[in-house]
């Protein structure tokens, strides 16, 4: 079983890569943006609380991201593998997902991080903002999710680095390069 982290700032191609992946490696695909997106456009009880937050860069308060991680590995026990993608995005996420997997007799196998550049970050973002029209990529928001990236969920390179979980790849280049890339390194695993 391979349980994956696509890690990496908003604008590197997390998601992108993740649905290749998934697809190719049969992995199941979380996504907690897509996972909150579907809530919001539903209007569920949940879109409705977080709406505001996610419009505004900030994060989605820790105990709502476990509560729904818990969820989703139950109803998918028996899968080849998890891939995930924007979650975790802090140090209280990842230490609940470690005791869940703890819990299931299982770990993560590698933290895949995809580097780039801020200013390419930028400007990704802001092409993603014409495109797409998402409500939180406009350009002071984009900034802030930049920010609150690099306080609250860039200090997780440290903590997988420490539990020789982590490995980092330059995302730059065709979405087919990077793609061969990751699956190198996902072949080459042990587990
Ligand atoms: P994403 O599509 O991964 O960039 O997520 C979009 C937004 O959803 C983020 O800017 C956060 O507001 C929220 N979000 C997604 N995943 C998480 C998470 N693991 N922890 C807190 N907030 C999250």
């Amino acid at each position: 079983m391979k349980n994956l982290i696509l890690f990496g700032p908003p604008g590197a191609g997390k998601g992108t890569q993740a649905n290749l992946l998934a697809k190719h490696y049969q992995l199941i695909h979380i996504s907690t943006g897509d996972i909150f997106r579907e809530e919001i456009k539903n209007q569920t009880p949940l879109g409705l609380k977080i709406k505001s937050i996610i419009d505004d860069g900030e994060l989605v308060p820790d105990a709502i991201l476990i509560e729904i991680i818990k969820n989703v590995f139950e109803k998918h026990r028996n899968s080849n593998g998890i891939l995930m993608d924007g979650f975790p995005r802090t140090v209280a996420q990842a230490e609940a997902l470690d005791e869940l997997l703890i819990s299931e007799h299982s770990e993560i196998t590698r933290v895949l991080s995809l580097k780039v550049d801020e200013e390419e970050l930028l400007d990704r973002l802001l092409k993603r903002s014409q495109e797409f029209n998402r409500s939180d990529d406009g350009a002071d928001i984009i900034r802030h999710r930049l920010e609150v990236y690099a306080k609250q969920t860039f200090p997780l390179e440290d903590y997988y680095i420490k539990k020789q979980k982590y490995v980092s790849l330059m995302g730059i280049g065709s979405v087919e390069e990077i793609f061969s890339s990751l699956c190198a390194i996902i072949d080459n695993l042990k587990t």
